[in-house]
């Protein structure tokens, strides 16, 4: 999960990094007595969990109260990258020196972290990356043996970064480590005229899987772009939209992906897909179908369930329990196998719904949703 612009700068301030003084808002009143509050004069600021704020017009100077406000009007309720900004930060403006950019971030590949640093920092670090490589330091770090000082010395050097960043270099390190982050990245950390490193702007991405001790972020589930993906979630479901026409249901990752294929060649397109995981119980399975059922895009909807853990009659039972409390209007190709499947077929063939079908192979349900979905 991305953390906005406002957390992360707090996650900095508890770890001793300096940043501007700084207030958050959704109302253009309050955005001007957080103004005078600050001192009159104020950078507006677009909080959304994207970047190039600063050049989509999501970053404004004010020159007073009354500029903020009207620069909150502005801004809040502005579209950036199909983000839209609901909330607003009024930061204390500084007086730039120099502006660096450093960041650390999981390198899952070589299974450690890299530092990444450069003294050009404000712009977009891909840009300085692609134009003036060697204005990039790359430097891997073990996780084992973390950013002490001598190596924010090393990080620092090689960037071409002045000897004050070390301090926040390690810093930074420990917000990484004790917050559960996969990245942070400050751009612009600044040298400020009176010769203070400030961080200006920061993205951290905290590890999803340390959520349960993040509690402090919310669930995240407003991140999501898709609103199905987001009820989804809501519901602790795995959702992925796709582009196709077959919905598909499975449990557990490898046969999700393993019945995606199963559907490609069977000539047609899965439309999204929905992991009800292992532990799969009526209720998910419930829960699932009718997000899957409300994408419009979806024509026929392919169930494949290897009963484990959770046996197939229960499954079946949720089907049922499915299709008899949502009004079912696209056909489902059920092939249900593993622990208990045998009872799981007999509960849906007794309810005998005219639009529920089952498959005993994999392939023979594809082809099945596939022609459903062709000819619907
Ligand atoms: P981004 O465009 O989303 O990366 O947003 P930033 O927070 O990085 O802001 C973009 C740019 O605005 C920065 O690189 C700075 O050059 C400038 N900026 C932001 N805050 C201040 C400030 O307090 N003073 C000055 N002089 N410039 C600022
Ligand atoms: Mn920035």
């Amino acid at each position: 999960m991305d953390l906005y612009e406002h957390q992360a700068r707090e996650l900095f301030e508890e770890h001793g990094i300096l940043v501007p003084r700084a207030e958050v808002t959704d109302s253009p009143k309050e955005a001007r007595e957080i103004a005078r509050r600050l001192g009159g004069r104020v950078v507006v600021k677009a909080q959304v969990k994207t970047g190039g704020r600063g050049k989509a017009g999501g970053v404004k100077l004010a020159a007073d109260p009354a500029a903020a406000e009207l620069t909150a009007r502005q801004i809040l309720g502005m579209d950036i990258k199909g983000h839209t900004v609901g909330k607003v930060m009024l930061a204390q403006p500084v007086d730039i020196d120099s502006e660096f950019y450093v960041s650390y971030v999981l390198d899952r590949a070589a299974g450690r972290f890299l530092a990444i640093a450069s003294a050009e920092g404000g712009m977009e670090i891909e840009e300085v990356a692609a134009t003036r490589p060697e204005a990039v330091a790359r430097i891997p770090v073990d996780p084992a043996e973390g950013v002490t000082s001598a190596k924010a010395g090393q990080i620092a050097e090689a960037a071409g970064l002045p000897p004050q960043t070390v301090d926040v270099l390690v810093r930074l390190w420990q917000v990484l480590v004790r917050e559960d982050a996969l990245l942070v990245e400050v751009n612009p950390l600044v040298r400020t005229a009176q010769g203070h490193i400030l961080a200006l702007d920061g993205k951290v991405t905290l590890d999803d899987n340390a959520r349960f001790r993040q509690a402090r972020w919310g669930d995240g589930t407003q991140e999501h772009h898709d609103p199905l993906e987001a009820a989804a979630a809501a519901r602790g479901l795995n959702y992925v939209k796709l582009d196709g026409e077959v919905g598909v249901i499975g449990n557990g990752a490898g046969l999700v992906m393993s019945t995606l294929d199963v559907v490609a060649g069977s000539g047609a397109r899965p439309a999204n897909f929905l992991d009800i995981g292992g532990g799969a119980s009526a209720r998910i399975m419930a829960d699932g179908l009718s997000v899957i059922l409300s994408d419009p895009a979806v024509k026929s909807v392919f169930v494949n369930v290897f009963g484990g853990i959770t046996a197939c009659d229960a499954v079946a039972d949720g089907i049922v329990a499915a299709v008899d409390s949502i009004r079912l209007t696209k056909p489902l190709v059920v092939r249900l196998d593993g622990n208990n499947a045998a009872r799981g077929r007999a509960i849906l063939q007794e309810r005998a719904h005219p639009l529920v079908e089952q498959a005993t192979t994999m392939d023979g349900a594809a082809r099945r949703a596939a022609q459903l979905a062709r000819t619907a």
